[in-house]
């Protein structure tokens, strides 16, 4: 008997046929024993809705009332889900972020979590009740509503785990597990038993959506247990694991735990700039002072005393990086800008690949074969990222996966 904190995704709370699956689930749980804090998301399609109003009054609704707007959406899922197990005769109470003091910082829309007073979530337990709390959101020091960005409420789960030192973090959701790539994309793709916290960090940093990356560095900090697994069918999913330096050992002979890929990304290039110290500052510098991140970034060798300049930013940055670049194009110097946002960003993750040379020779061929050009490059120890046209994307994928033979168990 532990006390477990367990996450439901929108697909998993869809409907209300869907909310009393979860809530029958809840119920066998408790009814084990165990004390449960639930933490749900908006059913399936709400916040996008609830972004579709807003954006359909203005382009750009103020970030404080998008968040009272959007905090609405996983207010409706609480509440159904306690109605569903106080009909199955289950004591249970739902809180908004704000009630059970979910404390972040002031930057709406993307908001971190600093603080949660676990002692109100503490008593409902002791006096056997199953705790329902609302994804995605929390209240800043001045009270205002904030959310998480988006897949937040992996977070709070994450969260609220660590406050009340839970024996484990359940994350269900429609797959039964963290696969070596995302199954919608390859078929074939293979569930993983476990997986160290490092790679699934890399993984949910090059945009497996699986895990808000946020969750995963708050179970990293806090030493919080992780498991993903299936609202639709049973199994023990995927165990995001510590213990690094044996799971190096035994994972020795596996180079490529995953595939990560993503859409999110728009290139943009400045040609033809004076090749001399400082340009990198200056480029670079106009589009971190507008708040813009900057991801992959190449600069060529000079030639007749100019250089070249590619760098990705998040896509929905990319107009704006875009008329920057073309205000500071004279300032600098540069010949041309030009852009693409068509593009997609596509990575191969595994701690075996530090004592491995020839996986990104490997990765190339594969890439090539396909016919298909890169873009760009970047590596780190235990990850290859490259840069190729959005439409080869899926092809990219499943080539690599076959290359790697990913599909095979250990
Ligand atoms: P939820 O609504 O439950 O939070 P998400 O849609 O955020 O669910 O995350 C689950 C989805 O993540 C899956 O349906 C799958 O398409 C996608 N996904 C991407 N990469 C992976 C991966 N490596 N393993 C499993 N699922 C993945
Ligand atoms: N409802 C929010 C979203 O769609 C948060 C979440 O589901 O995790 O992003
Ligand atoms: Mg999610």
């Amino acid at each position: 008997m532990g006390l477990i904190v367990q996450k439901y995704g929108g697909t998993s709370v869809g409907n209300t046929e869907r909310i009393e699956n979860v809530a029958d689930k809840v119920v066998d749980w408790h009814g084990r024993g165990h004390r449960v804090v639930v933490v749900v998301s908006a059913m399936s399609g709400e916040t996008d809705r609830l972004i579709g109003l807003a954006k359909s009054i203005t382009s750009r609704p103020s970030p404080r009332e998008l968040d009272v707007l959007l905090a609405t959406g996983e207010q409706v899922t609480i509440a159904l889900l306690c109605i569903a197990l106080e009909k199955r005769g289950c004591p249970a109470r739902s809180y908004t972020g704000g009630q059970v003091r979910i404390r972040t910082d002031n930057a709406h829309n993307k908001a971190r979590i600093q603080d949660i007073e676990a002692d109100s979530i503490r008593a409902d337990l002791d006096a056997g009740r199953v705790v329902v709390v609302a994804g995605f959101q929390g209240v800043d020091e001045d009270g205002n509503i904030t959310t998480l960005g988006r897949g937040g409420s992996d977070t709070t789960g994450v969260a609220l785990a660590a406050a009340l030192k839970a024996d484990e973090c359940q994350i269900y959701t429609d797959v039964d597990g963290v696969y070596t790539t995302d199954p919608r994309v390859v078929p074939e793709a293979r569930r993983l038993d476990r997986i160290t916290f490092e790679e699934m960090l890399e993984m949910a940093s090059l945009g497996s959506k699986v895990l808000q990356i946020r969750s995963v560095e708050f179970a990293g900090k806090h030493n919080v247990p992780l498991r993903v697994l299936s609202s639709f069918q049973e199994g023990s999913g995927t165990l995001i694991t510590f213990e690094e330096a044996n799971e190096a050992e035994r994972m020795e002979n596996v180079l490529i735990s995953g595939i990560a890929f993503n859409r999110d990304e728009a290139k943009l290039t400045v040609q033809g700039v004076p090749d001399r110290p400082g340009i990198a500052f200056s480029i670079l510098g106009s589009v971190s002072a507008a708040n813009i991140e900057v991801d992959m970034i190449i600069q060529n060798i000079g030639r007749d005393g100019t250089t070249d300049f590619t760098f990705t930013v998040h896509r929905n940055d990319y107009e704006r990086t875009l008329e920057i670049l073309n205000e500071q194009a004279a300032r600098l110097g540069a010949r041309e800008v030009s852009g693409d946002s068509k593009i997609a960003k596509l990575s191969l993750v595994g701690i075996g690949m530090r004592s491995h040379a020839g996986v990104a020779s490997k990765m190339f061929e594969a890439l090539a074969k396909e016919g298909i050009n890169i873009r760009m490059i970047s590596t780190s120890e235990i990850k290859i990222s490259v840069v190729i046209d959005e439409k080869y994307l899926e092809l990219g994928v499943r080539a690599l996966h076959e290359a790697f033979e990913l599909e095979k168990a250990v």
